[in-house]
């Protein structure tokens, strides 16, 4: 339903778009009516595209409810915009509609999305991405990366429980007594921690591997097993380092006996800017028993198993093996929930209560995740990545 376009002007001359996604399957939207609300309260002027928050349930009328105009089409949307805020990465096609000087905010998956930012630095468009934000106390509540790998390790443990043909619970009936199901999470990070909650919240017996060390105490402190290697390859910045061969010949021995014995496994194993590393082999799923599953959280950078197909579902050897894309959207309403409420805080770094948005980033968060600026591509990976193409 489209709601009266008579939404309040703001007082502080800052005008947001919130755009409807395009990706197919993207269910998300990066602003909820609570946030709107916030958002017109401190005297911002909101403008959502129409029906940008029907696949997350959140209809027009909510928005407009909380002081929003719903316009009904993207070149009305984004004219005279100062800040637009996305779920997925801008597209050429998008970036070619912003004026020079608008500030885009949401996730801009650099490394795979160089003709857009290219475009934005052409076009002088002003670009953060959230996946920049550094991992510091002070960013925590900016953390999109965080908010929907919560989302997604939830979504993974639900999709194991629905494909697999046990109870997860331990059950004592008439019909005697059901053991309960054996889950083993591998990579136990932010989506792998909800998704050890998750399972043992639904009674499961949980087994997590993660090659940091410092996560096995997260791991038991959830009711679940930590599975021990005699290696700690913590990484810069609390992240994994590569381990050396010696050192994957043993992780993979660990692994797959654990993975042998496991009724569903759920892996969210990633090194950021890497392909996934391999923790299931063919062989490893030769191995599982008929009926498990293989939920597989690293799909989309390349898979965790060997014979993951991303955004497939697959059967060898009696085993399902899941490799959904974009887990976070099918719980669109609290992933967008969470998503707007980190862009709202955000924004509170942003800009200045008088409406005011600095020239130039020194703030450490905001310098950290500012993409493109002035014309300049910022983020050196990104920059150099690139010139390589364009030399
Ligand atoms: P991620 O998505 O990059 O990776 C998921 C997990 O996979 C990580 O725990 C990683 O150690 C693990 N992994 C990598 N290679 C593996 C292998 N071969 N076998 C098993 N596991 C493997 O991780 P993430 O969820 O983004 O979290 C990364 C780190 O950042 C964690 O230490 C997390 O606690 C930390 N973090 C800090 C903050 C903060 O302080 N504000 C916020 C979020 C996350």
């Amino acid at each position: 339903m489209m709601g009266t376009p008579t939404g309040a002007t703001g007082t502080n001359g800052i005008v947001i778009a919130v755009l409807k996604e395009q990706v197919p399957g993207e269910q998300r939207v990066a602003a909820v009516p609570e946030v709107v609300k916030n958002f017109t309260k401190a005297g911002y002027e909101v403008r959502v595209e129409h029906d940008a928050g029907a696949g997350a349930f959140y209809p027009d009328d909510l928005f407009v409810a909380g002081g929003a105009k719903i316009v009904p089409g993207r070149a009305e949307l984004l004219d005279g915009a100062t800040i637009v805020l996305c779920v997925q990465p801008p597209t050429p096609a998008d970036v070619g509609m912003l004026a020079e000087g608008t500030i885009i905010i949401g996730f801009m998956n650099p490394a795979g999305n160089l003709p857009a930012i290219a475009l934005m630095r052409d076009r002088k468009v002003t670009a953060f991405a959230l996946e920049l934000v550094p991992r510091i106390t002070r960013a925590q509540s900016m953390d999109a990366l965080s908010s929907q790998a919560t989302a997604g390790g939830y979504a993974a443990a639900i999709l194991g429980a629905d494909n697999c043909p046990k109870f997860l619970p331990m059950l004592t009936t008439a019909a005697g007594t059901i053991r309960p199901a054996t889950v083993l999470i591998l990579g136990a990070g932010v989506a792998g921690l909800m998704a050890i909650a998750t399972a043992r919240r639904l009674g499961a017996m949980v087994e997590a591997y993660d090659v940091r060390r410092a996560a096995g105490e997260q791991v038991r402190s959830l009711g679940a097993k930590f599975l021990e290697l005699e290696i700690d390859a913590e990484g810069e910045g609390g992240y994994a380092r590569e381990l050396t061969p010696e050192e994957k010949v043993k992780e993979q021995e660990m692994v797959s006996a654990a993975v042998a014995r496991a009724d569903i496994v759920i892996t969210t194993a990633s090194i950021p800017g890497r392909r996934a590393p391999v923790l299931i082999t063919r062989e490893t799923v030769a191995r599982m028993r008929p009926g498990a599953v293989i939920v597989d959280l690293a799909a989309e950078s390349g898979g965790n198993c060997e014979l993951t197909r991303s955004g497939k579902t697959v059967w060898e050897h009696g085993v399902t093996i899941i490799g959904p894309q974009n887990l976070p959207a099918r719980v669109a309403f609290h992933a967008s929930q969470m998503y707007a409420r980190n862009l709202q805080s955000f924004l509170s770094l942003l800009v200045g209560k008088d409406g005011s948005i600095p020239r130039e980033f020194t703030d450490e968060i905001l310098a950290a995740s500012l993409l493109v600026h002035a014309g300049v591509v910022r983020h050196k990976p990104t920059d150099d990545l690139i010139r390589g193409g364009k030399p």
